[in-house]
């Protein structure tokens, strides 16, 4: 048999992927019973995997038998409701069956003539993204692979504007000669916009940084003068303390100077979705740019960001580098190349269309608000307890302190880890390492909260008692 037969063969078979169907129902029940992070059995024995590059065609069967048997054990049980690690999200089952059956389509998003299903897809994610949070009539969207991307793009066409309106055609002419641009940030903005900062070129050493407060917001005081060549980079959900820069104020100055404003709302932008959280993001709409994931509080599968920007000819000239849209277009309806760095990509629109038609209105604003109310309720069992709680619970995110000796809080948060009972991880407020809680999963529920609660607990004591022998 030749490897084509072969393969037709396991196509026209399908017993392939039953069995991976298999696998996918056992881990989905097992994943929510198991410990949250792998075991060091498991971790230990992918070793396996370290094989050399096989000489010749393998058995399909025996692939997914291994993967299974030695990945799914090493994998961390983060569509359970006890993973509070980073800001990483769940998945909505019917944003994962449509994953599914979307990858038996292997779709190219680049262009409409590649797939006009997920070129109207993404024409209709746009439109429920703008209505959804109450964004400008003319702002499109780009669909890329997360919030890192997203903040690249957003910040690219930031600076095609930015010289654009100072005679600079940035495309053509480049760094060499042009004017300066200043970048204005707060001190507690994300490390991934920080990355954007210095893979376009701006320069960390030319960031005018702006002081936060004790929540980390930008203080608007503290904001210098701006002009026409600012980029202001602000944030909907700092990714410690959950909390929101003040953005009517800053906006209306940016916007009375000509100054370009990106609001990075990786997982607090869809605060703006809601009835009760929507105070936290006033102002958004008067930004210039904005950044989302789809993957972390909306609970679509990765890879899932959205780029917004309501100067459409800034973004896809900044992305095309050839003024393609206003010229070139290969049909007359949405090529989503257009608004992304990539050409080929894999069709996430789909996923993320089928979260937003799932959940409607109603169901974001319940998922999100759920989130909130989860990471209240372990903020107050935690404090009840006797942990500290350094920040206002305002949206999913709750900074704990379990010692205010730092290697003993250290020893604590590993003995939470190692528990398996839930996992949290670690960051740095205000100088000193803390136990950092994400809610970001719509699984949660008030008993996982509280079982979390009691591996926080006896954490604390067995660590407490080791110290005391
Ligand atoms: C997660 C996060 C990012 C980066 O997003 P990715 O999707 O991981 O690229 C940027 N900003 C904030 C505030 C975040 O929480």
């Amino acid at each position: 048999m030749t490897l084509r037969e072969k393969m037709q063969r396991e196509q026209q078979l399908k017993e392939l992927f039953k069995q991976a169907q298999g696998y996918a129902f056992d881990y989905a029940d097992e994943a929510l019973q198991r410990n949250v992070f792998p075991s060091a059995k498991a971790i230990e024995e992918l070793d396996m995997f370290a094989e050399e590059l096989p000489a010749n065609t393998g058995d399909a069967k025996a692939i997914l038998e291994q993967l299974h048997r030695y990945g799914s054990p090493a994998s961390v049980a983060q569509t359970g409701g006890r993973y509070f690690g980073f800001v990483n999200g769940g998945i909505l089952p019917v944003t994962l069956a449509t994953k599914w059956l979307t990858d038996f389509w292997d779709q190219n998003s680049a262009l409409q003539v590649m797939s006009p299903i997920t070129a109207k897809l993404e024409e209709v994610c746009e439109q429920w993204l703008k209505q959804l949070l109450d964004l400008p009539e003319n702002t499109v969207a780009g669909f890329v692979s997360g919030t890192s991307s997203a903040i690249f793009c957003g910040l690219a066409a930031a600076r095609y504007r930015i010289y654009q309106n100072h005679n600079w055609d940035f495309n053509q002419q480049g760094h060499n000669g042009a004017p300066p641009i200043r970048i204005i940030a707060g001190r507690q903005t994300h490390g991934a916009v920080i990355k954007a900062i210095a893979l376009l070129g701006f320069g960390l050493d030319n960031i005018e940084w702006v002081d936060a407060d004790d929540q980390g917001r930008i203080i608007p005081q503290q904001m210098p003068t701006l002009d026409s060549s600012c980029i202001v980079l602000l944030q909907a959900g700092n990714v410690n303390s959950g909390s929101f820069d003040p953005f009517e104020a800053i906006c209306a100055n940016a916007n009375a100077v000509d100054a370009w404003v990106h609001i990075d709302g990786a997982f607090g932008l869809w605060a703006g979705g809601t009835v009760q959280l929507k105070h936290l993001t006033a102002g958004m709409e008067k930004a210039h740019s904005w950044s989302v994931d789809g993957h972390k509080t909306l609970n679509t599968p990765y890879d899932s960001g959205i780029l917004l920007c309501r100067d459409k000819e800034a973004l896809v000239t900044a992305l095309q580098a050839t003024g393609a849209y206003l010229t070139s277009s290969y049909s007359d309806s949405r090529d989503g190349m257009l608004y992304t760095p990539e050409m080929s990509r894999r069709a996430r629109a789909i996923e993320l269309w089928a979260a937003l038609k799932y959940l409607g209105r109603s169901g974001v604003d319940e998922l999100v608000v759920g989130m909130h109310q989860r990471a209240r309720e372990f903020s107050e069992q935690l404090n009840d307890a006797g942990f500290e709680i350094l920040n206002d619970v305002v949206f999913n995110q709750v900074i704990v302190s379990a010692s205010s000796d730092e290697a003993t809080n250290q020893s604590i948060m590993e003995a939470i880890q190692k528990s398996g009972e839930c996992w949290v991880g670690g960051s740095v407020w205000k100088g000193k390492k803390v136990i950092r809680i994400s809610v970001c999963s719509w699984v949660t529920t008030p008993e996982d909260i509280s079982r979390s609660v009691q591996a926080f607990i006896h954490a604390r004591d067995s660590v407490i008692a080791a110290c005391e022998k």
